[in-house]
């Protein structure tokens, strides 16, 4: 029985790195496997799963309006699909999450869905909530904050600060995002020249507070 996988984490845990393993190791058996990507994660060129470490492979965009059954059957048209991989999940919508679970259960071929959980005010993408409900496997990648203990919780920093205001997808911005544990999260402190006032962030900062203060 196929299944539908969510594989979440937070930000630069290896999600897409993790994806083109699971492709390559299909791949190998000689598998065909269908990798989608949601067309608003367009920072790295439309149509691509790449990964922070460099790797990348080629992905069929999906829209908004993307009806997944159908992009699914379409392509196994040209072939089997043994495996259905998607990147950046938390952009999907509701209805997509219901046709992938539609192409594992009439199709019986296994979806895994790689994303993010929360978004940077701690509230969950549509995509991800989604996913948490129709899943039949969740697993978490995880990664650790700079202090060492588990990440859970994403950053937005724009110039070096910790923002917790503003749209949960900003497109085109210069925003950047740093995984933290839930204590740096809540006192906003983003690394660990942040935690205590050396000489050169005396002057800058005044030491962590200030960071999150200004903008909660
Ligand atoms: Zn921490």
């Amino acid at each position: 029985m196929a299944q539908l996988y969510y594989r979440y984490s937070t930000m630069n845990a290896g999600k897409t790195l993790e994806l083109i393993k699971v492709a390559y190791n299909y791949e190998e058996r000689g598998k065909r496997v269908l990798i989608l990507v949601p067309e608003i994660d367009d920072r790295f060129g439309r149509g691509k799963a790449v990964s922070k470490a460099g790797l990348e492979r080629e992905a069929v965009p999906v829209s908004e309006d993307t009806n997944l059954l159908e992009l699914f059957l379409s392509e196994a048209e040209r072939g089997q699909i043994d495996c259905v991989l998607l990147d950046e999940g938390q952009f999907l919508k509701k209805h997509h999450i219901l046709e992938l679970t539609e192409i594992v259960d009439s199709f019986d071929t296994p979806v895994m869905v790689y994303g993010l959980k929360n978004d940077f005010k701690n509230e969950l993408f549509e995509g991800s909530m989604y996913l948490l409900i129709y899943a039949d496997k969740i697993e978490e990648i995880k990664t650790i904050c700079w202090c060492g203990r588990k990440a859970t919780m994403v950053a937005r920093v724009i110039n070096d600060k910790f923002v917790r205001v503003g749209d949960q997808i900003m497109v085109g911005g210069n925003e950047s995002y740093v995984s933290l544990c839930r204590k740096h999260y809540n006192d906003g402190r983003i690394g660990a020249e942040n935690t205590r006032p050396s000489a050169k962030n005396a002057e800058r900062a005044g030491g962590s507070p200030e960071i999150s203060e200004g903008e909660a």
